[in-house]
């Protein structure tokens, strides 16, 4: 997963020029920073709480966008999205008042409009939410009757998100990103751009969004304003740490924080000190993660949300469990938990009953703490979350184990196994579903691609994905207006990390190996060179093995008879060799077989036997017999008489062309190389190169051997 995160190459030069190569050079960083310092106000700035003060920043730092018709309103409209939904009730009075005085059919009344909207829809104020959509299709005709109907899409998409009706939330979406480069206010924009890259992590697109969110981050800098600037770049490091890009995602936390530190105030740094808390978490750097989550703590208390402190102490009971600091875990807990309550915070309840109740039982209050445990996995089970619920289990089983309760850690499992199969049912559904619903070839193909690996594999990638999926859909609930991932629940990171690593372990596994015929794949093959057994180059005998006229055995007999074919040839394949030696699918009806140390003469017996094997005996499927021989191009290496161990590439375009002979000269043969003229890489090339005609020159000695005869009652 690592480097497709930042693969934009595909994507358009332009993401991929400006931003991957310089991103720690500080070179963005500079060229936006003289942007920023052209608009008044963008300096550092003493911390201003809330409201009037905002209000006042705001005004120098939005002049960096255009004004169309008033500008005062349009600070104040900027001063409530910085506050984003740290006081629902506080900017949806604001709100309706700055309605009340922005002219119908304005570009401020839109914008308005659609901030209503999205608060009332990420806070699941669904009445509210309605009326906007409605005020929105009603608009007038006129010059920003298209921005109205891009607004409606947007924030319909929201609401469908939000009530967790992801798959009409994703057809909503298909319809926006033709808006984006529109004549749509940049703010609006901007926030369009962090609610799509956030869907499309939640689908587990984590590439579609890091390079929706980069584009965000442009509309950021043309902006000029360090808040938004620093806003994206936490939305974009979280969406990092979600794709495992670990580095990338402190970086640009980091960055973060220099940017907020330019205009801060509490509901930015609360945003930005998240954001690094997440990406130390994911990190494993848990020290550094606890002095972030500490300054999580003490914005959302300036702030004065309970909503925003119950889930950054839960959050931070989180941290306290998993450094083992079980009487802070509880502390930190137990002050969130009334705050969740009173704020009707589920989330936050959650975390904060699984921390409290792991703790406790880590302190060996066992009781209280499996009360708690058992409270939280209701909860999660209540609203359908039900592989947080599994992974409850799965903790609680850890815990009860270490504490000396052996008959509870078993029961736990076992709930953990029971909940888990119901998960992964619900969730391939689903998965299936929104893939469907996504209209999109690649992400199409990529999902057909899976469900046609073999059951195992397919099983693992989803799990895996789901865990992401569930965890961060998790997250996207918790979306602020300014559209920052506030609501991080740590725990579910961490447990999902830890699920995540099994569950890799798993593919890795699963992957190397070939799911038609078990055999090792290329991939596992590129990861033992990788992994440097042996050298940079081999010693020993290589064989590369390709079925003649497979093609023919398809479609005389059948694809399903070609497969049986391939299965039945890699099983004698397998037999004819030691444990150690490597065979490997190497590609449709091509297999390679690594033999290390081997003499040169037990290379050119192998060669003979392999041929027998495969043809001495038809391959029977169904009432057909099948007739199969092979080609195959050997080599032992190093190389007679110079000694020369050429690299891996070239040992492989040996016994490639030496194949290749096999065949041109009639099939059912194996063509050997026995020595070879050259005395380095370049003169082993060259030969390579022409061998049919070195051969000739008596530059190349090859070992020419030959295969069965079919019987002649079987037809070839
Ligand atoms: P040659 O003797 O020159 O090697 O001819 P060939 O027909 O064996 O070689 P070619 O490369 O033209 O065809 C290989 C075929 O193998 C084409 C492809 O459809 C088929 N194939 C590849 N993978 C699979 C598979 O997993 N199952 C089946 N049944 N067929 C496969
Ligand atoms: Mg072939
Ligand atoms: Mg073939």
């Amino acid at each position: 997963m690592s480097m497709a995160c930042w693969d934009f190459e595909s994507k358009g030069a332009r993401v991929s020029g400006e931003l991957s190569p310089r991103w720690t050079s500080g070179g963005l960083r500079g060229a936006l920073l003289s942007l920023a310092l052209l608009s008044a106000g963008c300096g550092p700035q003493e911390a201003a709480p809330t409201g009037a003060s905002q209000l006042q920043q705001g005004q120098a730092a939005s002049s960096a966008f255009k004004q169309p018709d008033d500008a005062e309103l349009q600070r104040e409209i900027e001063a409530v999205e910085r506050l984003g939904s740290s006081n629902y009730a506080r900017s949806e009075s604001l709100l309706s008042e700055l309605q009340a005085r922005s002219a119908p059919g304005s570009v401020e009344r839109l914008r308005i409009l659609t901030l209503r909207g999205d608060q009332a829809a990420t806070l699941k104020d669904q009445q509210l939410a309605e009326q906007m959509l409605s005020a929105l299709r009603a608009w007038p005709e006129g010059p920003s009757r298209e921005l109205a109907e891009m607004a409606h899409s947007f924030l319909q998409a929201l609401t469908l998100s939000k009530k967790g009706e992801r798959l009409q939330a994703i057809r909503a979406m298909n319809a926006l990103p033709a808006f984006l480069d529109s004549q749509m206010p940049k703010p609006m924009l901007q926030r369009f751009h962090h609610f799509l890259a956030i869907e499309k992590a939640d689908v587990g697109d984590f590439d579609g969004a890091i390079a929706t969110g980069l584009e965000g981050l442009k509309i950021a800098d043309r902006m000029g304003q360090p808040w938004r600037r620093a806003v994206t770049l936490s939305v974009l490091s979280t969406l990092c740490a979600r794709a495992q890009q670990l580095e990338r995602s402190q970086q640009l936390a980091d960055e973060a924080l220099l940017e907020a530190m330019k205009d801060p105030d509490p509901v930015l740094l609360y945003t930005v000190y998240n954001s690094r808390a997440i990406a130390f978490t994911v990190r494993g750097d848990l020290e550094q993660a606890s002095q972030a989550s500490a300054q999580v703590i003490a914005n959302a208390r300036k702030v004065g949300s309970d909503k925003l402190l119950a889930l950054a102490l839960a959050n931070s009971a989180d941290v306290m469990l998993s450094m083992g600091r079980y009487a802070e875990a509880i502390k930190a807990a137990e002050e969130a938990l009334p705050l969740a309550l009173a704020s009707h915070d589920r989330d936050s309840e959650v975390v904060a009953r699984y921390n409290a109740g792991f703790a406790k039982i880590a302190l060996k209050r066992v009781e209280e703490g499996r009360r708690e445990v058992h409270q939280a996995i209701a909860l999660d089970n209540k609203s359908g979350a039900i592989s947080e619920a599994a992974s409850g289990w799965l903790e609680l089983g850890g815990y009860l184990d270490r504490a000396g309760d052996a008959s509870g850690a078993i029961e736990a499992y076992l709930q953990h196994r029971r909940w888990s199969d119901e998960a992964f049912r619900e969730d391939t559904r689903k998965t299936m579903l929104e893939a469907d619903a996504r209209y999109d070839d690649e992400r199409r193909s990529k999902a057909l691609d899976l469900l046609g690996r073999d059951n195992n594999l397919k099983a693992e990638r989803l799990r895996a994905r789901d865990l992401q999926l569930k965890l961060w859909a998790a997250v996207g609930a918790c979306v602020v207006l300014s559209s920052v991932l506030l609501g991080l629940a740590y725990q579910r990171i961490r447990k999902t990390n830890q699920a995540l690593a099994r569950s890799n372990e798993a593919l890795k596994i699963q992957s190397e190996r070939d799911p038609l015929t078990g055999l090792a794949n290329r991939r596992h093959f590129q990861a033992v060179i990788q992994r440097g057994e042996g050298q940079p180059q081999f010693s020993g005998a290589l064989f590369l093995i390709d079925i003649d006229h497979f093609k023919r055995i398809n479609d005389v007999f059948g694809h399903a008879a070609g497969d049986a074919v391939l299965i039945e040839v890699a099983k004698r394949l397998t037999a004819a060799l030691r444990e150690l030696d490597l065979v490997v699918r190497w590609g449709g009806e091509e297999f390679l077989i690594l033999v290390a140390a081997h003499e040169a003469t037990d290379a050119k017996l192998l060669a003979q036997r392999l041929l027998d094997l495969i043809a001495s005996q038809p391959i029977q499927h169904g009432r057909d017999s099948i007739h199969v021989t092979a080609s195959i191009g050997f080599a032992s290496l190093p190389v007679q008489p110079h000694g020369l161990l050429p690299s891996w590439e070239r040992a492989i375009d040996l016994v490639d062309t030496a194949m290749y002979m096999a065949k041109a000269h009639g099939r059912n043969k194996a063509y050997g190389i026995e020595s070879m003229q050259a005395k380095d890489e370049p003169e082993l090339q060259a030969l390579a190169a022409q061998m049919e005609a070195a051969w000739q020159a008596g530059h190349i000695s090859v070992q020419t051997l030959h295969g069965p005869v079919a019987s002649p009652e079987v037809p070839a």
